[in-house]
């Protein structure tokens, strides 16, 4: 038998292969590939979807964040708040544009940005905060948007992981200044490649990203700024438009793995569960268990044929790219355990009741056997 895949995007194709074919074929029959129809039919589902105003292709989650710093004004001399269990992509963009990442410690329960300790970290030169609605969960928007209107601060959703989540009725991508989504292949919703996109709901924003992604143009041969080459092309928008009309199913396949992984784990001692947080709607981009024998039983789980990732051991903070930057850290506490214990176990919505089983059943075994 093959080994179970963290994310097994084959069996995605099985089923919706030839629907995806046509789209292309039809991009490539126009020779329509820069910016058409396919790219502004997208952007105009992609924002009803998430419930923006507008909606931006762009050419990557870290060109999305980046972009959104860049029309912001976001330099130097200026604080972001995040955190440090990320992507390294959510702080790339700070760093690029000349700001200084401020890193504040999680929630030891949701994973996600502790907004207890966001006020502490605040400083005359903060700008933004930039939580990351991590492993499919927002983080505590109330809070965060609370405490941003008390100190005059803008919130940009690192949302790449958080495609349909919600905080109460409101969409990932939705409730800050601007929301920034990757494509990558292995997200809820995955390209064929590198894609993103910028939700938000106001236009003077998603004008001047709509300019910055294409090289600062206002009209043919007028270059009103210095942008980038950051466009979604026309082909990767021709296939997220067609998985866009399953992403509901999708999201609503992966809680129901999700719930049936929590259950056959419950109990199993020394094996602490994922937890949604009150107001949240979850869409387990990962499913993440914490074991404080974590690569013991990795290591067992990879002899077993099960496929699993750790998000992420080496937080940001520690990274030999942020050793010659300058940022700040506060007190990482829970950030550092949780480098040490997470567990990412195989999660797609095409699993099977019996994959799920035998990950599960596996666990169990590698808890009693010793
Ligand atoms: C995937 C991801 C990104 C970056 O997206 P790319 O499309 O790979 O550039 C940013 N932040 C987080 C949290 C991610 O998971």
């Amino acid at each position: 038998m093959p080994p179970l895949e963290l994310v097994d995007l084959k069996r995605q194709y099985a089923v919706i292969g030839a629907e995806l074919q046509a789209a292309l074929d039809d991009v490539i029959q126009k020779s329509d590939f820069i910016l058409g129809e396919a790219v502004t039919r997208f952007e105009r589902h992609f924002a009803r979807f998430v419930g923006t105003q507008h909606a931006v292709g762009v050419a990557s989650g870290t060109a999305a964040i980046w972009l959104i710093l860049r029309a912001l004004g976001i330099g130097p001399g200026d604080e972001v708040i995040t955190v440090a269990n990320t992507f390294i992509a959510t702080v790339e963009p700070v760093v690029l544009v000349g700001a200084r990442p401020v890193f504040v410690d999680i929630d030891p329960h949701t994973y996600t940005i502790d907004p207890r300790r966001i006020e502490a970290a605040i400083t005359p030169r903060t700008r933004a905060i930039l939580p990351v609605h991590l492993f499919g969960q927002c983080a505590d928007m109330t809070a965060i948007m609370e405490i941003a209107r008390r100190h005059d601060l803008v919130v940009v959703e690192d949302a790449a992981q958080a495609h349909g989540a919600r905080h109460g009725e409101r969409l990932a991508g939705s409730m800050g200044i601007a929301g920034a989504f990757s494509f990558y292949p292995g997200k809820n919703l995955g390209a064929f490649g590198d894609a993103g996109a910028v939700t938000t709901h106001d236009e003077a924003l998603a004008a001047r990203i709509e300019r910055l992604r294409n090289h600062g143009r206002s009209q043919k041969h007028v270059h009103q700024e210095i942008g980038s080459g950051e466009r979604l092309d026309s082909l990767q928008a021709a296939v997220l438009d067609v998985k866009l009309n399953y992403l509901d199913r999708w999201n609503a396949a992966r809680r129901h793995w999700a719930g049936r992984y929590s259950e056959l784990l419950r109990d199993v001692p020394g094996i602490t569960i994922p937890t949604v947080g009150p107001a949240a709607t979850h869409v387990f981009h990962l499913y993440v268990i914490r074991c404080p024998r974590r690569d013991a039983l990795q290591a067992f789980l990879h002899e077993r044929g099960i496929r699993t990732g750790i998000h992420y051991p080496l937080p940001l903070h520690r990274q030999p790219a942020l050793q010659n930057v300058a940022f700040t850290a506060h007190d990482l506490t829970a950030t550092e355990q949780a480098a040490g214990e997470l567990l990412s176990l195989p999660m797609f919505p095409e699993l099977t009741d019996e994959d799920v089983q035998y990950v599960a059943a596996t666990i169990r075994e590698f808890v009693t056997q010793r």
